[in-house]
């Protein structure tokens, strides 16, 4: 324990830690129920250890409220949810070396597939459940070549050890106030998958994330893949609570000390606080090192007994300092609230994100494995 103090603080960190993420499961099970009830199938995307949530955990809650099937970037990803037990579909949607791809397979994923040398890959290695990818205006993953996606899915569809599950595609700014090139990707993917279908009875098409879904209010496809959502994130950068959405993660640690500061005397590297009047800082012991970007460095607050504080100074990478001011009546070992709820007050992803130039999901993902997840469930299930 930082100060040496035995088992942590009473009202401190749980468990006696100096930093922990707090991830309510039912609120992650919860948001995935709003969204299953808006798509025919939903896959909830749990890759980057569901974006800082804790993978296995989440995969968990996200199937109880109602997803069917899980997504993952990385071959290793869905190795970890079979070594813990979990059993649903998996869709490993990431570019994968042909050593990945075996350990894909060996985890019993679904792939996807965009050219032939792939497929040869896959053949060679025993074959698998394949999803097909469209290029239609991501510029990334997939083929833009609408007569190779058609050969593609013909091709696995002939071959025995093949199978033609899915025809995908991915959106490049569903989260854009602009529609139009969100509807002409739409577009595009649905022509191509229309016919696809009737040819192939069965085969799941799916485009939509998060924000596609959200926007459209209902899905258009046969599935959905959602993960922000999923997390209670907004995609669009707003007031989750907007879409019916919990954020699921709250990120704190605690009040480690106390330091009385005169006129000029200052905090941290850099002396890039200095007091212009006698003041009392909160020493509280997490940083960069645990996904606090030092991009905060005297530009966030902080919740400490359900008010807002300013963190002044550079964030460190084990410690910051937050300004109480005279007489605030803050004491060692009191909680601190860096993301999530406190009393009246909120410090949402969505907030921290706007003040480094960023998105939400990068502030969950950030917070580093240097912080253990503590998994609760708070609030009734509707
Ligand atoms: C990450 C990802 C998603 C999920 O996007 P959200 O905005 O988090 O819902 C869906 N599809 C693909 C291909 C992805 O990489």
């Amino acid at each position: 324990m930082p100060g040496g103090v035995p088992g942590g603080v009473p009202g401190g960190a749980p468990g006696g830690v100096r930093a922990a993420a707090r991830i309510n499961l039912a609120a992650i099970e919860r948001n995935s129920a709003r969204l299953a009830r808006a798509s025919p199938l939903l896959c909830a995307v749990v890759k980057a250890n569901a974006y800082g949530h804790g993978a296995v955990e989440c995969s968990r809650a996200a199937l109880a409220g109602g997803a069917s099937w899980l997504a993952v970037a990385a071959a290793a990803e869905a190795q970890e949810l079979r070594d813990a037990g979990v059993a649903a579909r998996i869709l490993l949607m990431g570019a994968l070396t042909r050593a990945e791809l075996e350990l894909a397979l060996a985890a019993d994923a679904d792939v996807v597939a965009w050219s032939d040398e792939f497929l040869d890959w896959l053949d060679g290695l025993g074959g698998g459940r394949v999803h097909v990818k469209l290029d239609s205006g991501m510029g990334r993953l997939g083929t833009r070549d609408v007569a190779l996606a058609d050969a593609l899915a013909a091709r696995i569809a002939a071959t025995e050890a093949l199978e033609l599950v899915g025809a995908m595609t991915h959106l490049a700014t569903a989260e854009e106030p602009d529609r139009s090139f969100m509807e002409a990707q739409i577009e595009r993917f649905a022509s191509w998958v229309g016919p696809l279908r009737d040819r192939h009875p069965g085969l799941i098409a799916h485009a939509e994330n998060s924000a596609a879904l959200l926007g459209a209010g209902q899905a258009r496809f046969d599935m959905a893949r959602c993960g922000g959502a999923v997390y209670g994130l907004d995609p669009y950068g707003g007031d989750p609570g907007d879409w019916g959405l919990e954020p699921a993660l709250e990120l704190r640690s605690w009040v480690a000390a106390l330091k009385h500061c005169e006129v000029g005397d200052s905090a941290g590297y850099g002396r890039r606080f200095v007091a212009a009047e006698p003041t009392e800082l909160a020493v509280v012991p997490i940083g960069y090192g645990d996904g606090l970007r030092r991009l905060l460095s005297n530009n966030a607050e902080v919740l400490i007994g359900g008010r807002r504080r300013a963190l002044v100074g550079t964030v460190s990478m084990d410690n910051v300092t937050v300004d109480l001011g005279l007489g605030s009546g803050v004491t060692v070992g009191e909680p601190v609230i860096l993301l999530g709820v406190d009393g009246r007050e909120r410090i949402g992803a969505e907030e921290i994100a706007a003040r480094q130039g960023t998105i939400n999901y990068e502030i969950t993902c950030a917070v580093s494995p240097r912080v253990p997840r503590d998994y609760h469930r708070d609030g009734a299930h509707p």
